[in-house]
């Protein structure tokens, strides 16, 4: 799943190209991707985008006249692709856009899941549909992750990648982050230090900002991700095996060294003991 270092790249690509021309055509849309009806898309046609925003993982593309807000969001499998003028692109996508030059903004979907979705709506929609989000993951400081992480006494691995605690955040980098700033997955967020929350606060920053100027680079999870899906890999600080646990829906990894004090993690009713 995208995360926001690929997103925010994707967001600074398309800014520039999405408000060169005006709209000519918008749809069709997969009838599993459109999440709206209500003003049709055919209420684009004729307008210029202003360029392209984001909010935690959507892709925003606001109207020149801030009265319409087109909404992306990715999920899984789903791809943006900027096509410029002639260029070839798929013949069915989930949803296209075609600019009055012949460019086209295109969304595709691999698998069988439908789950990409685009909305059409007024930016006080917007507004609402995204009020659960908390603040973007790349702008909280110590003070502000301390309070979040205080709120509530939660797993860091499972909070961290929580939309609504804090936005941008995936499996992906949640065990990157968790291993850099050397903290279990499964340490109870009450329980850091004000050094631990220092520390978390900075790796946060630091390593979304890194992998925003890999994925700017073009580079692809092989070179942003150094313990995600590398099970029994070298972990980059110290060179022990990288371990994982496996629940239903994910799979977490971890350094046992750097991370839970050599202590390997079975299952959830053993992570419980090791806090
Ligand atoms: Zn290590």
């Amino acid at each position: 799943m995208p995360e926001l270092p690929e997103v925010e790249a994707w967001v600074r690509e398309l800014d520039p190209l999405v408000s060169v021309r005006p709209i000519e055509r918008a749809g069709p849309a997969h009838v599993a991707t459109l999440k709206t009806i209500d003003p049709p898309l055919s209420a684009l046609e004729g307008r210029r985008l202003a360029g392209t925003k984001r909010r935690g993982k959507n892709l925003l593309f606001p109207t020149e006249e801030g009265d319409l807000v087109l909404r992306v969001h990715l999920m899984s499998a789903g791809r943006l692709r900027y096509l410029a003028p002639g260029a070839k692109g798929p013949k069915t996508p989930m949803f296209r856009l075609r600019f009055e030059d012949g460019a086209e903004l295109v969304l595709t979907e691999a698998g069988k899941k439908k789950r990409a979705g685009v909305w059409l709506v007024t930016p006080s929609q917007l507004d609402g549909d995204l009020a659960h989000l908390g603040p973007d993951a790349l702008d909280v400081d110590a003070a502000a992750l301390g309070a979040i992480l205080r709120r509530e006494r939660r797993q860091l691995h499972p909070l961290l990648r929580d939309q609504r605690a804090l936005a941008g955040i995936g499996r992906a980098h949640a065990n990157e982050i968790l291993l850099r700033a050397r903290l279990s997955p499964f340490k109870a967020s009450t329980e850091l230090s004000e050094e631990e929350v220092e520390r978390l606060a900075t790796t946060i920053r630091e390593n979304l900002s890194h992998a925003l100027a890999l994925r700017e680079q073009g580079k692809g999870d092989k070179d942003v991700y150094a313990i995600h899906d590398r099970l029994a890999e070298p972990c980059p600080q110290c060179g022990t095996p990288i371990a994982r646990v496996d629940f239903e829906e994910h799979t977490i990894y971890y350094c046992p060294a750097c991370q839970t004090g050599g202590r390997l993690l079975k299952d959830r009713r053993l992570s419980r003991l090791l806090r």
